[in-house]
């Protein structure tokens, strides 16, 4: 029996509809849910992916705005950027787009961002958070993965989970968010020694690297939950994802493609933390005037 097809884009239709209704919701208590996006260089790859950001904000009905600077931008002044952004109260999301020019820390410019407005979840203060359980923006990828395991129904106490990859952004946290759910979790990465020993075993793989037929039928146990992250050309230059999907999906229970698997879930996310935030300053402005 071939595996059954988790479908995000399905999922992140319904996830979308959901957002909407709340964003309608909010704004006739007066909160129209904004997003910034902050871009900087002439990386085409970011301007694709700043562009469905933009899209995803107008379709949902919230407010989107689109800061666009040159390579030649100082640290400082995309700091000044951030801090009259973080003062800004028509918006509830900052998002600045990875990767920054080289001259440009990365690290200096997440942390400027107020951890209340950072829906990528990727500031310090909101990883903590993260992983002691508490409230916080989950980092997207990661977030739109539980979402697509929880909405398939896929119980995960108990599980192995094994993640391959541990950046910050997708592997790690996406590892985290499984041990919150109480999965147990092994992470696997470049310097992992017999890969396959590991995922042989695993209930839930999760693939975050980047590299085509990372995960092949014989890395696979029957039955097992494959997710597929990762985001890659072929050799006929086709979208293609890190498992082999045509052999893995004859042995996995479950499967993501693609793409149209774990893509479209983070942009919605996105939408969803931003959401969240807006949603967080209406109840604030509530309990100031009670
Ligand atoms: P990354 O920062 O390059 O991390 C890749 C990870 O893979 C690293 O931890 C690396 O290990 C590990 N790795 C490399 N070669 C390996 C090997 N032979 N065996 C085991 N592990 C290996 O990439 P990323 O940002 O996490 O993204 C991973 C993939 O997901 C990319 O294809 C990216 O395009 C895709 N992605 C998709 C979405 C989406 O929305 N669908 C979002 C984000 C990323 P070391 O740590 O030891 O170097």
């Amino acid at each position: 029996m071939t595996a059954q097809i988790i479908d995000g884009k399905q999922i992140a239709k319904k996830k979308r509809g959901e957002i909407a209704a709340e964003v309608e919701e909010l704004k006739s208590e007066g909160v129209t849910p904004g997003l910034a996006v902050v871009l900087v260089g002439s990386n085409q790859a970011s301007k694709v992916y700043v562009g469905s950001k933009q899209k995803a904000c107008s379709e949902l009905g919230m407010h989107s705005e689109l800061a666009e600077y040159p390579e030649t931008l100082s640290e400082e002044e995309l700091l000044e950027k951030i801090e009259q952004l973080n003062n800004d109260e028509a918006i509830h999301g900052i998002l600045v787009q990875l990767p920054l020019p080289k001259h440009i820390s990365e690290k200096r410019v997440i942390e400027a961002i107020s951890p209340e407005k950072d829906v990528d979840g990727f500031h310090p203060v909101n990883v903590g958070r993260m992983m002691t359980g508490q409230d916080a923006f989950l980092p997207c990828t990661p977030f739109g993965i539980m979402v697509m395991l929880q909405e398939t129904g896929i119980e995960l106490a108990g599980k192995h989970a094994v993640v391959i990859g541990r950046s910050n952004i997708v592997g790690k946290p996406a590892g985290q968010l499984l041990l919150n759910e109480n999965a147990t979790v092994t992470y696997c990465h470049s310097k992992t020694k017999d890969l396959k020993k590991f995922t042989l075993d695993a209930d839930i793989i999760v693939s975050a690297v980047g590299r085509n037929r990372m995960v092949t039928a014989e890395h696979v146990k029957k039955g097992a939950v494959v997710i597929d992250v990762g985001m890659n050309r072929d050799e006929a230059g086709k979208l293609c994802g890190d498992v082999a999907f045509d052999e893995v999906k004859e042995i996995a229970g479950y499967i993501t493609p693609v793409p149209g698997g774990v893509g479209p879930m983070t942009i919605t996310m996105l939408m969803f933390n931003t959401l969240k935030s807006a949603r967080k300053q209406l109840e604030k402005l509530q309990h100031c005037n009670a």
